[in-house]
């Protein structure tokens, strides 16, 4: 089934003549790590964030697991979003940090232990439960970012450049980490960059977006070799 399916949604910000997304139609496949691939300023954060519910909809519609959400607020629609600034409270522990969303939803003490270390052994950040965020490293912090908003357990997991705060040392790293956390947890994930290697190394399929516009959906091999116009065939054949 379709975790997320987009039908013609749109967003014109106030009196701009160019929509920043214009009538985009994309389905996601149960699972896949799916990439949202173009230059800044191309609609990829207000496509995320209106699936997200965080930014209304000029048209069309967002719907999950088959079920239309574009007037549900984003509590509802069993997502969770990880941004590029991933903001951790620094004045609480990894456990009460990763533990806050559960908290807010009134889950019990109990069922909250269980849950972050689930979420914090996935991650691989079992051991840090008790530190601060100030005591640990981007990359720590990034998997703490991570386990938090993993551990409601969303349908769908939509991340937003979140690799670009680090350096290119640990990206490349923390790029293989993510991946292989999506093929162990198989949640759904849409993954939004700028970056064409990236893409290319984590997307089972890439969308390439130009002005708020669709140019092609496909795999890495498929839009890299058979690009469908030549936006496509620059974008991808240009160097990040
Ligand atoms: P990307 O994430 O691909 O860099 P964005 O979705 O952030 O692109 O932006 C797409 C277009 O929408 C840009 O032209 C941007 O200036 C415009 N935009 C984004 N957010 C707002 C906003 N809150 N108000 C007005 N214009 C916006
Ligand atoms: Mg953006």
């Amino acid at each position: 089934m379709a975790v997320v399916e987009t039908r013609k949604l749109t967003k014109v910000f106030g009196k701009a003549e160019a929509g920043a997304v214009n009538a985009v139609d994309l389905v996601t496949r149960d699972g896949e790590f799916l990439v949202f691939l173009g230059p800044s300023g191309s609609g990829k954060s207000t496509l995320l964030r209106m699936i997200a519910g965080l930014e209304e909809p000029t048209a069309g519609d967002v719907l999950i697991g088959g079920k239309v959400v574009t007037r549900l607020p984003p509590r509802a629609r069993g997502i969770a979003m990880v941004f590029q600034s991933y903001a951790l409270y620094p004045h609480l522990s990894v456990q009460r940090n990763i533990g806050f969303p559960l908290k807010a939803h009134g889950v019990p003490k109990e069922k909250r232990l269980e849950r972050v270390r689930w979420a914090a052994d996935l991650l691989g950040i079992g051991h840090l439960l008790e530190r601060r965020p100030r005591e640990l490293s981007g990359g720590e912090r990034q998997r703490v970012a991570l386990a938090r908003a993993l551990v409601r357990e969303p349908t769908v997991f939509l991340l937003d450049e979140p690799l670009s705060n680090l350096d290119a040392k640990l990206r490349a790293s923390a790029r293989e980490e993510l991946t292989q956390f999506h093929k162990r947890v198989g949640t759904t994930t849409i993954y939004v960059t700028h970056d064409q290697v990236e893409a290319m190394a984590m997307g089972n399929r890439i969308v390439v977006l130009d002005k708020g516009i669709v140019r092609q959906i496909g795999t890495p091999r498929e839009v890299y070799d058979e690009p469908a116009d030549t936006f496509v065939a620059t974008f991808l054949g240009s160097p990040p």
